[in-house]
């Protein structure tokens, strides 16, 4: 066992939740998505099957929740053959050291978020000071030190495949982060969406807490390139997603989707744009 694999020196609780927390909801035969605490992961395989995916690592301190969701479903002892992450942030590798101790399976990532992932570079330090409420506020505690996953990380294949989904492929969608990205599968249009956009507004406590549908774009205090962030969000919208499953927020499909990705792209600047704070110098005017 490879004990040299850790959180970062600023791992810790984080006290926030949603109305959805605990609960999960199958969006899908094979799609299945469950918040914790204010994020949400995805399990990506037929229940009962040996061969599953998990899409994401949920929030500090959750990995027994996550084993058993997965137990839930799939079967006691049973462990996904991977654990792809859409990107480092803590609430979305919160559990990850102790599924993979536990589990010994590999975990994917696009090779621009390698460095927060193997404890060579913190991510900027959010933002508290964009408009929004205390989920905003509050945002100065979040973990930003990097994870260390040491040789458990893997680099996604260069050519868009996604190991052990075979009908997805990865699109890099950065701006929230360098090497974040979403997963399409074309044949049925769902887009498991990560951060890149949200169905929430998530700087907001209360919103979070209600989880009342709302269209945004990447949670604000956590974004430094919005020029990259908006050209993300028209390439996601241009493929057309039926369904999208996002890391913040209830799930979105058919035509209240559409209405709303059209909405964002041609309103980014008022809907998904901070106002002000120290990462917006990078808006195009
Ligand atoms: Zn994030
Ligand atoms: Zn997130």
């Amino acid at each position: 066992m490879d004990n040299s694999i850790s959180y970062g020196d600023d791992y810790k609780y984080i006290p926030a939740t949603s109305v959805g927390s605990g609960i999960g909801l199958e969006i899908l035969p094979d799609i299945f998505c469950h918040t914790i605490q204010i994020v949400n992961i995805c399990l990506v395989g037929i229940p009962n099957s040996n061969d599953f995916v998990l899409v994401d690592a949920g929030m500090p301190y959750s990995a027994e929740e996550i084993i058993s969701v997965v137990e839930e479903r799939f079967g006691v002892d049973k462990k996904p053959k991977a654990i792809i992450l859409t990107h480092g942030h803590f609430d979305h590798v919160g559990a990850i050291i102790e599924l993979v101790k536990k589990w010994e399976i590999p975990v994917y990532a696009h090779e621009a978020e390698l460095p927060f992932l193997t404890g060579k570079e913190s991510y900027p330090k959010p933002d508290p000071t964009v408009e929004g409420g205390s989920v905003a506020k509050m945002s100065f505690i979040f973990p930003v030190d990097p994870i260390n996953l040491a040789n458990h990380i893997e680099v996604l294949p260069a050519d868009g495949a996604v190991p052990f989904m075979s009908d997805f492929q990865w699109i890099h969608t950065p701006g929230h982060t360098p090497g974040h990205i979403s997963l399409f599968r074309k044949e049925d249009g769902v887009l498991i969406v990560g951060d890149a956009f949200v169905t929430v507004k998530q700087e907001y406590l209360y919103k979070v807490f209600t989880q009342e549908q709302e269209i945004s774009g990447p949670p604000r205090y956590l974004t430094p390139d919005w020029e990259a962030a908006r050209e993300s969000v028209n390439k996601l919208v241009e493929l057309k997603p039926k369904v999208a499953i996002t890391g913040h927020g209830l799930p979105m499909t058919g035509d209240l989707l559409t209405s709303n990705l059209h909405l964002l792209v041609t309103e980014f600047d008022s809907i998904a744009l901070p106002s002000h704070g120290k990462y917006v110098n990078k808006k195009i005017q």
